[in-house]
């Protein structure tokens, strides 16, 4: 047998002392056989680096103005693979991390050094150097890399039944060098009883050749008292049989990347604003509780879909942050209404749903629905503001007979729409006429996109009389829909046009059909003064970009004269678009189009309308004109009057019914007023023939 390669030891001290030291504890070792190089400063060091390969190179930390961590740091500018021990003193303990998280491959401390020691330091150091090349080359089999630096090294001798580890292996356990020993045990009386099976496995299976490399993840008993996940990784050196002589491989602390990779899927499947489960997630319970319902009969679960009543008021109101805090707050509390093993999900703005993943009767989810409305009872307080919240709840039970997770979904949704429909603050459980009225709602949408078309859509005019003359000062259009033998109100139709993104089409439609009414009546009637056309703007329309300019060339067609066009906007729909809606105001008065401003004292902050825009008229909303003839609601409309006349806008009071409402009206001196006292909404054939009518009372 040859006698082994010396190995090639580059020394770079600057103590001849602790050179002549080193250079001896090295002759003493009858193990292997040095070859000694000498660098006696930085200088000499860099140039011995760059002038040949090393097998190992031992640095002093303290060499004048530099230390070892430069020539770390020079290695790893030349890419050098070389180890490179760190002499440290005695005084230096908390360089050690510095210097391998530099990449020190082990640092050793100069006053307790003795023979042995710095042997097998080397000996390992060259050792593991080799395993983390090969493992490097082997790199593209495992999604991580080997960078070393930060990694704990072991070295299992098979023979001896002894295990190396690096200082670095027991500091990323919170230990020092010499407080853990070189039995397995040490090793594997740390690995978490949950994982000491899979590790024995994973090592076995690569010593027989069964799998390329050791590659486990286990958690790790610390210092601390806590656990961290660790990557151990490794390779079995074989001897001429093929037996596995020796395992080397690395520690790599997964502990941080794992909660990171824990965060992006909490992420992945929360919402960020509430934490709470999001759609994903949601779905993702639903489908197993549809699967087990399907497994045992037994099993019965619920679906509420939840939608906060007028929510978007509260965010237009008082701003998007501030929502947001309601929100958090809200789904605190429904959190609190359900028990442990439900899920409480928010699908996105104000929705939220919840699983009861498995209760005994339809009963337990009409339950759950009132404890979600109690717990809304008690206002939400936030910044000295209170939030008065209720919220509307649909069910869908699982006895239906489900397939899919996202046909529950649906129904607790329809379920949800009508509670809203029934007056919001309700809960609604899921039937087959709620499908059935889906559909029939589904059928509308379809007709109403053909009725434009088939010219089944019809404009009826209503008067709006000047209340001292008595005589008609104008007209509002209102939509009607001839479908079949039906004629469909302006609400539902505009309800579903909203919804379905027909609005506007039918309001262009409504509009040049009115100003063509306009332009006719004016030439043919003989009045006072001209006839106004009155038409309504929806929210929508409001934030068509072009709405402005396409008025005015509707208008500029149609021959009418602009300041003869009034434009109804209600205040929902001003909330809804503020920055929009003063633009497109400020656009038609600029063209001379009059503004009214409709149902006024239904909104959420009428009065700050009337700041923010400026209007011609305000319409006063029929809810304010009790048939009665309550007082308190005469002091409103008589208030109103008031203060619109102050601000120079003329009032209309919608909804006259009786001759007594229309006195009480005329005694406030209100201008304008419409109602079905004077003429319900007309036919334009019908309408006409009212011109010349004189209204008294
Ligand atoms: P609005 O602008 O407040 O219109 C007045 C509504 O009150 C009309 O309902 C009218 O028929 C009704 N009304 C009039 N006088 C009386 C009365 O004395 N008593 C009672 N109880 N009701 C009376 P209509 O036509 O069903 O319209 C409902 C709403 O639909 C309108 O409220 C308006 O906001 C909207 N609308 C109507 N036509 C259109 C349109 O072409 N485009 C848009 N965007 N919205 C429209
Ligand atoms: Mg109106
Ligand atoms: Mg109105």
């Amino acid at each position: 047998m040859n006698a082994p390669e010396p190995i090639r030891i580059l020394l770079v001290e600057d103590d001849e002392d602790d050179y002549i030291l080193t250079r001896d504890l090295l002759a003493e070792s009858r193990r292997a056989s040095f070859q000694l190089e000498w660098a006696a400063n930085y200088d000499r060091a860099v140039e011995a680096m760059a002038r040949e390969p090393w097998d190992v190179i031992l640095a002093d930390y303290r060499l004048g103005a530099h230390d070892g961590l430069e020539i770390l740091r020079e290695a790893e500018a030349r890419e050098l693979t070389t180890p490179i021990i760190l002499l440290t003193g005695a005084g230096d303990r908390d360089v050690d991390l510095a210097a391998m998280e530099a990449g020190a491959a082990d640092y050793l401390v100069k006053g307790n050094l003795d023979a042995e020691t710095l042997e097998r330091a080397i000996r390992y150091s060259l050792a593991q150097s080799r395993t983390l090349a090969a493992l490097r080359e082997s790199e593209q089999r495992y999604a991580l890399s080997v960078r070393g630096a930060n990694d704990g090294l072991w070295v299992w001798d098979l023979v001896r039944h002894t295990v190396y580890y690096s200082p670095r292996w027991k500091a990323m356990l919170g230990w020092n060098e010499d407080e853990i020993a070189d039995s397995p045990e040490e090793w594997f009386g740390r690995i978490h009883p949950g994982e000491v099976e899979v590790v024995r496995m994973a090592i076995e299976m690569h010593r027989r050749a069964e799998t390329p490399a050791i590659e486990v993840e286990h958690r790790m008993y610390c210092r601390d008292g806590t656990y961290r996940w660790m990557l151990t990784r490794g390779l079995a050196q074989r001897d001429a049989t093929g037996e596995a002589t020796r395992l080397a491989g690395s520690m790599t602390d997964m502990t941080e990347r794992k909660q990171a990779l824990e965060r992006l899927t909490h992420d992945a499947f929360h919402d960020s604003l509430t934490q709470m489960p999001n759609r994903a997630l949601f779905m993702d319970r639903l489908e197993r509780s549809l699967q087990k319902s399907h497994r045992d009969r037994e099993h019965r679960f619920a679906v509420l879909f939840i939608d906060l009543d007028r929510f978007k008021l509260v965010n237009d109101s008082l701003g998007h942050a501030f929502g947001d805090e309601v929100l958090v707050a809200v789904s605190e509390r429904f959190a609190t209404a359900v028990r442990a093993g439900d899920t409480v999900a928010r699908l996105g703005g104000d929705e939220f749903t919840i699983l009861l993943d498995s209760i005994e009767h339809a009963a337990d989810a009409v339950r759950t629905s009132h404890r979600i409305q109690e717990a809304l009872v008690v206002p939400v307080r936030i910044r000295d503001q209170e939030i008065f919240l209720t919220a509307s709840i649909g069910i869908a039970l699982s006895a239906s007979g489900y397939d899919r997770p996202q046909d529950v979904l649906r129904d607790a949704d329809i379920a949800m729409y009508r509670a809203k429909g029934q007056g919001r603050a309700r809960h609604e459980v899921f039937d087959r006429t709620m499908h059935d009225s889906a559909v029939e709602l589904l059928r509308f949408e379809t007709d109403l996109r053909r009725a434009m078309d088939r010219g089944e859509l019809r404009v009826h005019y209503q008067p709006i009389v000047s209340l001292d003359q008595g005589i008609i000062a104008g007209f509002e259009a209102l939509v009607r829909w001839q479908r079949g033998d039906v004629l469909v109100p302006a609400a539902e139709i505009v309800r579903v046009a909203e919804d379905a993104a027909l609005i506007v089409p039918i309001g262009q439609w409504v509009l040049n059909e009115a100003l063509r009414q306009l332009v006719e009546w004016n030439r043919l009637h003989q009045g006072p003064g001209p006839l106004e056309m009155h038409v309504n703007l929806s929210a929508r329309q409001l934030l068509q970009p072009d709405i402005v300019p396409m008025i005015i060339n509707a208008i500029r067609r149609s021959g009418a004269a602009p300041q003869h066009l009034h434009l109804e906007l209600t205040e929902t729909a001003l909330i809804e678009n503020a920055d929009v809606a003063a633009k497109v105001i400020e656009g038609l008065r600029k063209a001379d189009v009059r503004v009214s401003l409709d149902d006024f004292g239904t909104g959420y902050s009428s009065l700050s309308s009337l700041r923010q825009y400026r209007f011609d008229t305000l319409k006063i909303d029929r809810s304010f004109i009790s048939p009665d003839g309550a007082r308190r609601d005469d002091e409103i409309v008589r208030t109103i009057s008031k203060l619109a006349r102050l601000m120079g806008m003329a009032v209309t009071v919608e909804g006259l019914e009786t001759a007594g409402q229309l006195a009480r009206m005329r005694s406030i001196a209100i201008d304008f007023g419409q109602g079905y006292y004077f003429s319900p909404p007309v036919p334009a054939t019908v309408a006409g023939a009212l011109l010349n009518h004189h209204f008294r009372d």
